[in-house]
This record gives structure tokens, sequence and C-alpha cells, in this order.
């Protein structure tokens, strides 16, 4: 079992905590969902900051290749997770007051107790295409599809069944 780190978040950010790390994709079960299979490792970094305008903040870094379905043919594919963000930390008053996307930055609610896996796990899901597919020379069902249409013509059905 692999051990869940949690913060004080206030207290990160305050103070310029940092968390350089590295999580496998297995041990993310809301990830591993929607995931071909759970290859592959997330390096991820969490740096506590104050803004420009003192509010505690949370810079954080995502990287890694994880495996996602592709729903084209359903095999798996390779993704690169590719995130970066500043996740401002609020409480729960001001988070429910604002109106949200009229922010340059997302907030997230300051936790003194904040599941960093959850987080991650979180903000991954949120970033991932909806409906991953592969480039269409790299894909197995594109070119079946494609051996298809030009075997048939896709009207061809219609016409007949018209006739009749
Ligand atoms: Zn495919």
């Amino acid at each position: 079992m692999y051990a869940r780190s949690f913060i004080d978040s206030l207290d990160f950010a305050q103070n310029g905590k940092q968390i350089d790390a590295e999580v496998p994709f297995a041990e993310l079960p809301r990830l591993l969902d929607v995931l071909d299979n759970p290859q592959g490792v997330l390096q991820y970094s969490l740096h506590g900051v104050l803004d420009s305008l003192g509010n505690p903040a949370l810079d954080v870094r995502m990287s890694g290749l994880c495996q996602l379905r592709c729903q084209r043919c359903l095999k798996g594919m390779e993704y690169a997770v590719d995130y970066e963000s500043r996740l401002l930390l609020r409480d729960e008053a001001v988070l429910e007051a604002l109106q949200d996307d009229n922010e340059e930055f997302d907030s997230i609610l300051a936790d003194a107790h904040l599941d960093v896996l959850e987080l991650l796990e979180e903000e991954i899901l949120l970033s991932l295409p909806i409906a991953p597919k592969h480039d269409l020379g790299a894909c197995r069902a594109a070119v079946n599809e494609k051996m298809q249409k030009d075997d048939r013509h896709p009207f061809a059905m219609l016409e007949k069944l018209k006739r009749n």
C-alpha cells in the first residue's frame, strides 16, 4: 500500500513548503477507471506559495505517460500528462461566494488535511481529453473503417432499401 500524504494546505503555502515525488498511476483508483491499464508513473511537484497579493496558493506540476483507451478502437494509447497550474487556497465561504470561472486561477478549499493524491487525481481527470483517440494513421479501427468505406459506398445500402 502506497503511503498517502496529507498536508495542511495553508501552512504549506505560508511556509513555502514543497513536495517533489512520484506515484504509480496504479495508486490512483479514480483515474484507473479511465485508463486502459495501470502502466506508468506520475511525477509531481507541489510548491506552497503566496501570490503577489499575498493569497496562499499551491503551484502544481505533473508529468508522466499514462495509457488512455482510444475511443475508436478501444486499445491502449500513450498519453503524456503535462499539467501545470496554480491553485488558490480559499476558505469555504469565499469559495461559495465566487461565481467561479471569472478568475485567472482555479481555487480549491484550504484544507488542513488535504489529501495530495486525491487532489492530483482530480486535477488530472479534469485535464484529460474527453474522447481520446489515436492519430488516424496509428489507429487500427480508423484503418479498418477506411477499408470498408473504399469497399462499399456508404449510401449503397440506403439506395437498395429505397428501391425495395
Ligand atoms: Zn485507436
